[in-house]
């Protein structure tokens, strides 16, 4: 039998492993990245395209974490007797000993619809979204994520609802436009359409945005013609939202939407805006969605009934650039290793990150403070070093 024989930190290791697959599959399989490890096969180093024979390999773990525990929390290594529900929602929890807890919830038709509105109502309440707001607008386009949102925020109390739907419609009788108006009027939600001569007049325009956009992607900046269908939506709504007094924006996006918009502008070096609630110039925008992946809001949806819109037609801008579809796909995948990090992503953006330095007393070390702690005196180090009494008087 083909098997890879883990060596890490003195402990061995045994994984059984398939014959004429890669050595790159079953090590991804396994949840193990490539290059935290060595394969050998008789003393021999093995590149990771190399076919497994039934033989058994030796596997060094060159980095110096503990795979094995890790692992553990790995949905890879999870085998479990009852499998019944339709969704396993996986939660890694990090305790504040450092310690790693993976827990699962195979959730059934109600728990999946009960945990989606708490979810959302819980984001509303806790990330206080629409404190002192009478009045919200949002773009309602007839997808997953914007039909859950009107179904949800119709649910809260004393809120005034505005959808708005731009009219990018792919042809004159594209049925997205009955759909968006019932879905409206299923919610009872007021709705309107900006068309598309009035997005022009914004953008004080020449000639038709449908003509526009994909004439772009016949020329050099085809890349950017998806950036411009959104911004020309965005626009849409906060010109609905001028003309109608209201100054908060609600959009759909949902967990990997947010971490993949992360990665971006970590990797881009944009700077980092509060979520899920920022400002943006004279509006608020809101993403009571933020912490809910596509997969929950597409089982909500089913589960609820309600119709939404799949497209048969894709615009050619919607598949380019291939980096920012590269992005949900990493998004997606650290959500797998660790399932619901964009709580931990969306906190880290309410913190202040610019970086100032102060000096300890007592190491003299310099240390990091961000803007909202007090100006300490002493360093992490030194604190528990005077806390467990091993500082000289
Ligand atoms: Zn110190």
């Amino acid at each position: 039998m083909a098997k890879f024989e883990f060596s890490c930190k003195g402990k061995k290791l045994t994984f059984p492993v398939g014959t004429g697959r890669t050595i790159a599959s079953e090590l991804l399989r396994l949840q193990v990245p490539i290059d935290t490890v060595i394969v050998r096969l008789n003393g021999a180093v093995l590149n990771e395209l190399n076919t497994i024979l039934d033989t058994s390999y030796d596997v060094t773990v060159v980095e110096g974490f503990d795979i094995e525990s890790i692992l553990n929390n790995q949905i890879s290594s999870l085998q479990i007797s009852d499998v019944s529900g339709k969704y396993l929602k996986r939660h890694l929890k990090i305790n504040e000993n450092g310690t790693l807890c993976l827990k699962l919830n195979l959730m059934s038709d109600d728990t999946i619809k009960n945990y989606v509105e708490t979810t959302f109502f819980d984001t509303v309440k806790n990330e206080k979204l629409f404190e002192g707001t009478k009045k919200i607008v949002f773009g309602l386009s007839g997808g997953v994520d914007s039909t859950t949102l009107a179904y949800l925020l119709k649910q809260i109390p004393g809120l005034e609802i505005h959808a708005v739907t731009y009219d990018d419609f792919k042809t004159e009788n594209d049925p997205m436009q009955e759909f968006v108006k019932e879905i409206a009027k299923n919610n009872c939600i007021i709705h309107s359409i900006i068309s598309e001569q009035e997005v022009r007049n914004l953008f004080n325009l020449n000639t038709s945005i449908k003509k526009i956009l994909p004439e772009l992607m016949e020329t050099k900046d085809y890349d950017k013609a998806m950036y411009i269908d959104h911004h020309l939506t965005r626009r849409a709504l906060e010109h609905y939202a001028e003309q109608n007094g209201i100054q908060t924006i609600v959009l759909g996006l949902h967990a990997t939407d947010i971490i993949a918009g992360l990665i971006n502008n970590y990797t881009y070096g944009y700077p980092l805006q509060s979520m899920p609630k920022r400002s943006v110039g004279k509006f608020t925008y809101s993403y009571p969605l933020c912490y809910l992946t596509k997969k929950e809001l597409k089982l909500y949806l089913e589960l609820i009934g309600s119709p939404h819109f799949k497209s048969n037609k894709v615009n050619p801008w919607e598949l380019n650039p291939l980096d920012r579809n590269f992005y949900y796909y990493l998004a997606d995948n650290l959500q797998t290793v660790w399932p619901d990090i964009q709580y931990w992503l969306i906190k880290a953006t309410q913190q202040t990150l610019h970086a100032e330095y102060a000096f300890c007393e007592n190491c003299k070390g310099s240390m990091q403070v961000t803007s909202n702690q007090d100006c300490p005196k002493l360093c992490d180090v030194c604190k528990i070093f005077k806390e467990h009494g091993y500082l000289k008087e």
